[in-house]
Formats: C-alpha cells, structure tokens, sequence
C-alpha cells in the first residue's frame, strides 16, 4: 500500500508508471490531496472512474492522529500528533496581523544535544516520513480552514520544530517540493524557511535539490563557545559555516541568511560578544538578518533567560553594525509551545534521558 502523503510531483509520476497509469494523473492527485485537502478517493470526482475504483486497492493517504488542539491566549495554536509506538510530535501556528507561520517538526526528538533545547533533552527516537512532515501541514490548513477573503490561513512555513530537517533530509526534501508545487500547496521559495544547526554538507545539498529561505541557528560568536551550545559546531565549526552560507546564496544574491541567536543570561548576551560576532560576520561577506530569541525556560534547564536590557543592548550593537536584527516576540509559552519547549514524547533511543537521570543523582 503506498501512502500517497510520501510522494511528491516526481514521486508520484514513477508510481503512477509503475501501476501503469499516465502521468498527469499526478497533477489531478496533488490537487485534491492539497488544495483541496481531500482524503476520501471516491470524493475525487473528476478523476476517470477505473482509476478512482483502483486507488483504494493501492494506495492509501495515512496522515498522523491529531491527539490535543491547544490555544494560548495570544492565539498561537500546538497541535500534538501521534505518530506511533507512542511518540508524539508537536506542530504550532503563529497568526500575526500580516501572516499566518505553521513551525513543522522533522524528528521525533533530536539527536544533536544543544545544551539549551528541551528537544534535545529529551533524546532521539526516529526521522519523521515525507507523509509525516507534510501531514502537519494537511492537517492544521483542515483545522485552521480558510479567511473571509478565500485564502488560506497559513501563508508562511518554518521547520523549526523539533528535530533537525537536514539530519533527516530525504525525507525532508519531498516534503518541501510539496509546499513549494503549484499543484500542491503552492508558496513561495521565501516562504518556506528551513532552520538549521549547521549540517554543513546538507546545506551544500539543500541549495541543489531545493533552495528554500534558510536560518543558522548560530547563538555564539565564537568556536570555544559554540562547541559547548551547539556540539554539532565540533564537526562543523564556524569557518566552515560561514563558507557554507555564502555558497548557500551564491545564486540568489537578493536572498539573506537568518542568523538565530538564543539569549542566554550571562553566557552568550554580552555586548563584547555582539562586537565579536560582528566581526565573525563582516569578513564573511554575504546579506544576512539577526533573530534574537529570548531562551525559553522548560522544566531543569541550566540557563536564564536575558534580560530585557540586556537583549536591546545586544540588538543595538548589531544594529549600530548596519545589520537589520529583530528580536522575537515570546509567543505561546503559556501552552509550551515557544521555540525550544516543544517536547512532544520521544521514546529515546539514545539513552540520554536515562544517562542525565544518572548524571542529576551523582551531582
Ligand atoms: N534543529 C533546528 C530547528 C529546530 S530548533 C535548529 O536547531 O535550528 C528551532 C530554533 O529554536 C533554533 O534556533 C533553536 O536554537 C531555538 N531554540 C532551541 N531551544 C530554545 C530555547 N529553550 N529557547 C529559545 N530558543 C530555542
Ligand atoms: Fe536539535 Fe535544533 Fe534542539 Fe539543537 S536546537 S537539539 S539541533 S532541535
């Protein structure tokens, strides 16, 4: 049985050949499936009946289970997904007054550590499916529905929820020619912005396959720093980075890198800290944005958020640098659903949580 949610436009080309059906069969596929949002073949009507009668004995469209709808008083919306052996991914919508942002989870869990995450705490379990990337998005446009004027709710999308996209990049990759296919979903390469620790070699493959908007999640100025909040830096340190960045727009010159940055209280917000990472980035010579994020506490965390102070003076440096820096507004912490709170429930494979549990009962 092929769940159908796991292939894009050439995906599903090779498929229909397969069971020797023609080809533009998939564009009639992906519009019911996606602009429509239809899962029920025989509502398919226009499609030629031996077709619609055959799909069901086939083909399947097998999307995750939607277990909780939350609402936060600020309008920010986490739905929680059951995809299995009990593992349970988080999905969140961000309305704002000119856009509505869905944040997509790539991983149940993440095995990449950063010290500041509560993805990472919670350990790795298993890449999410094509299916199961794209399916967050099919369900929450089911749920959100559409505006007054007929459009769709949710305009803009970031992988930014848990796990890290490019550590589960083919997946990953017919997931984003879904959003971006006029036949599917239909956004703008700019809307679709993939955020990354920095998996150097993914991001040299992302450009060629698909080069959608692209965030570094940087959050310190320096290797020594770096190595101990983001571990991934170890392999992949900030030379190599900021060589993969700019490789990353070499043939997109109006496009920008989105540097995040976690605001962490006394070690990484300092202003000679900022001036660092001026540095860092002037040499490296490409268009680029800051994103301050204020750090989201969640249950044994080591760290503090900054303070208000702190961040505007930080922002100010880089402003004062000639770089355009916004600092995101904390949406949503009353459900758990800021950035880096999404926990979901990982059945761990690493053994990490147990290996914490350890370490906490020796200190
Ligand atoms: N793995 C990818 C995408 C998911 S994390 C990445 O690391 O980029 C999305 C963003 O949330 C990243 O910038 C991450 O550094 C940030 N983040 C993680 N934990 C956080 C926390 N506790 N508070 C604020 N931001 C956090
Ligand atoms: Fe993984 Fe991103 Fe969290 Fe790091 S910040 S542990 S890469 S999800």
């Amino acid at each position: 049985m092929q769940n159908l949610l796991d292939l894009d436009m050439a995906g599903l080309k090779a498929w229909l050949a397969q069971i020797g059906e023609k080809p533009f069969r998939a564009n009639q596929l992906l519009r019911w499936i996606y602009s429509r949002g239809e899962s029920d073949f025989s509502a398919m009507t226009d499609l030629a009946r031996t077709f619609r009668e055959k799909l069901p004995e086939v083909a399947e469209i097998r999307l995750p289970k939607v277990v909780s709808d939350k609402i936060s008083d600020d309008g920010t919306r986490k739905f929680l997904m059951d995809v299995g052996a009990s593992n349970l991914i988080e999905t969140v919508f961000i309305p704002e007054a000119d856009r509505g942002t869905l944040c997509v989870s790539t991983q149940v869990g993440c095995a990449l550590d950063c010290s500041f995450c509560s993805t990472g705490k919670q350990g790795f379990n298993r890449n999410l499916t094509t299916a199961e990337i794209i399916g967050q998005l099919w369900l929450a446009n089911k749920a959100l529905g559409f505006d007054p004027a007929g459009e769709r709710i949710i305009s803009n999308v970031v992988i930014m929820g848990m796990g890290e996209p490019l550590a589960n990049f083919d997946a990953l990759v017919p997931a984003l020619n879904l959003m971006l296919d006029d036949h599917a979903y239909g956004l703008s390469r700019r809307r679709v912005t993939v955020s990354t620790s920095g998996i150097v070699s993914a991001m040299d493959r992302l450009r060629e396959a698909c080069p959608t908007a692209l965030a570094v999640s940087l959050h310190a100025p320096n290797d020594a720093l770096r190595d101990v909040l983001v571990p991934i830096n170890q392999k992949y340190p900030l030379s190599e980075l900021m060589a993969a960045c700019k490789r990353y727009l070499e043939n997109a010159p109006r496009d920008f890198i989105t540097f995040e940055y976690v605001m962490l209280d006394g070690v990484n917000d300092n202003p000679a800290q900022a001036r660092e990472l001026v540095t860092l980035i002037t040499r490296a010579k490409f268009r680029c944005k800051f994103n301050l994020i204020p750090f989201n506490p969640f249950p044994g965390s080591p760290y503090r958020r900054s303070s208000r102070e702190r961040i505007s003076a930080f922002a100010n440096v880089l402003i004062g640098a000639g770089f355009v820096t916004t600092v995101r507004k904390t949406r949503g912490d009353d459900i758990d659903a800021a950035c880096g709170q999404l926990a979901g429930q990982v059945q761990d494979k690493t053994r990490r949580v147990e290996r914490l549990r350890i370490e906490e009962v020796r200190a």
